[in-house]
């Protein structure tokens, strides 16, 4: 009998599973600090260093590929004006499914009674990190100097420059043509060195899970329970209410489909806790799994990645009526509005890195007079939180994808509606040797000239 081979998606289902079930272990055992051995050598040691060797290699992926995909994306779209389009679209839609979710959250922790009479103090202190304020945001989003732009990661500078020279290729005609084969092919080649680093998933996933949930507090979450719970159900509501609802509403499209296939993402996204680290994955998905064609793809996700963050979101409006209530304010109608207003302009100008939530949230309460202290009482649990609305933040960040793609007649629903369509198998990261020999052969003659 053939036994049929495991997909990636399933190992890193596995990794995760197993990943939890290690690190509730270790943390049982009172193993996961450098006191013990197995705390010192393999959760800080081991888990630490594997997992974050992963991160780092998709971190390491995110500039190039995005320099590559959006300039191949602009070359490709066919008509430049519809670039516009795609961008007015996915903003709006970025804006609006993060107001939505925040009031989501407001609501949801409003009616829960969340925090009252809970009479909480806390040791921790929380000092505050300023979030940039907007017309600093939109003067950043020009680069003075692309090099540095690359180096630190500027993902909005970065899809600014890469819009740019993609459009000047475009006017430099006939001459450029070599020049546009040269960067399609080098998006090919980093999509494949995107497969390689995804390969290796399953192992990194259970390093990066074990060691996170080891480490966690879980008397902490205990106490906390109730903020917990309920940011959780907020962010569910969201990610099966709001998201697939808008997703059934403008598409039409199944919504299980969609589910099915943002599971890796999501996966990517919890355990790395940053939307921009999960951007190669998010990218491939919504290009060879969901049928978004890569002139939209390669501009929607990135752009989500910096702009979009509706877990965060949510986190934001469950946690001020958390802390407003364990400190006995009343906000009122005018400070929830506020929060909301706050909420979706903070996510403008913080990038998806794991903890800008927090920074996010410091300038909401500052902004409605809640103490910013308050936050220490929430910061122990943040770490598990912060990977649960990363996968939601993702979530968002694909299915905005897809639906402007669909509005704009650049996706395949042949690719969406096939179950197997993209699923990474070990022929993906197979080097065929006649090829091998192949290109030896052309370089070896390249030379010889
Ligand atoms: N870690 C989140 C992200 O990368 C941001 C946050 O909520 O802290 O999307």
């Amino acid at each position: 009998m053939q036994t049929k081979k495991m997909t990636l998606t399933t190992k890193v289902i596995i990794g995760m599973v197993a990943g939890i079930v290690t690190g509730l272990m270790l943390n049982a055992l009172g193993l996961n600090s450098a006191e013990s051995f197995v705390g010192n050598y393999l959760v800080l040691g081991l888990f630490h260093v594997v997992g974050t060797m992963f991160i780092t290699a998709l971190k390491m992926l995110v500039v190039p590929l995005v320099l590559f995909s959006l300039i191949s994306g602009v070359l490709g779209i066919g008509d430049i004006g519809q670039l516009g389009k795609v961008g007015a679209k996915s903003f709006a839609l970025y804006l609006l499914t993060t107001a939505i979710a925040i009031a989501v959250g407001i609501t949801i922790a409003v009616f829960s009674g969340v925090g009252e009479g809970a009479n909480l103090t806390s040791a921790a202190t929380f000092a505050a990190k300023e979030a940039p304020p907007l017309s600093q945001v939109l003067i950043d989003i020009i680069p003075s100097n692309i090099i540095d732009a690359m180096a630190e990661g500027k993902m909005l500078q970065i899809i600014f420059f890469s819009i740019l020279l993609g459009i000047s290729i475009l006017m430099t005609g006939e001459k450029a043509k070599p020049l546009v084969s040269g960067i399609e092919i080098m998006n090919e080649v980093m999509m494949n060195m995107v497969n390689v680093i995804m390969a290796v998933a399953p192992y990194a996933v259970f390093a990066l899970i074990a060691k996170a949930i080891a480490s966690l507090g879980l008397d902490l979450l205990m106490n906390l329970a109730g903020y917990v719970i309920v940011l959780i159900i907020a962010l569910m509501v969201h990610l099966f209410g709001t998201l697939m609802g808008i997703l059934k509403l403008f598409t039409g499209l199944n919504i299980r489909m969609m589910l099915k296939k943002l599971r890796d993402v999501q996966i990517f996204a919890f355990s790395t806790s940053s939307s921009n680290a999960t951007i190669p994955v998010t990218l491939r998905t919504v290009t060879e799994r969901l049928g978004v064609d890569n002139s939209v793809a390669s501009f929607t996700v990135p752009f989500g990645a910096t702009i979009n963050m509706d877990g965060t979101a949510i986190m934001q409006g469950v946690a001020t009526v958390f802390i407003a209530n364990a400190y006995g304010v009343d906000l009122g109608l005018s400070g929830y509005l506020t929060v909301i207003m706050m909420s979706v302009l903070a996510s403008i100008g913080t990038a998806g890195v794991p903890g800008v939530g927090l920074i996010m949230l410091s300038m909401v309460f500052t902004q409605v007079g809640l103490p910013v202290e308050g936050i220490g009482l929430i910061l122990g649990v943040d770490r598990l939180l912060d990977m649960i609305r990363t996968a939601v933040n993702v979530s968002g960040d694909a299915t905005v994808s897809v639906i402007v793609a669909k509005s704009e007649k650049k996706f395949d629903p042949k690719i969406y509606n096939d179950p197997d369509a993209g699923i990474l198998t070990e022929a993906d990261i197979h080097i065929d040797e006649k090829v091998e020999e192949e290109l030896a052969e052309v370089v070896e003659k390249t030379h010889d000239k």
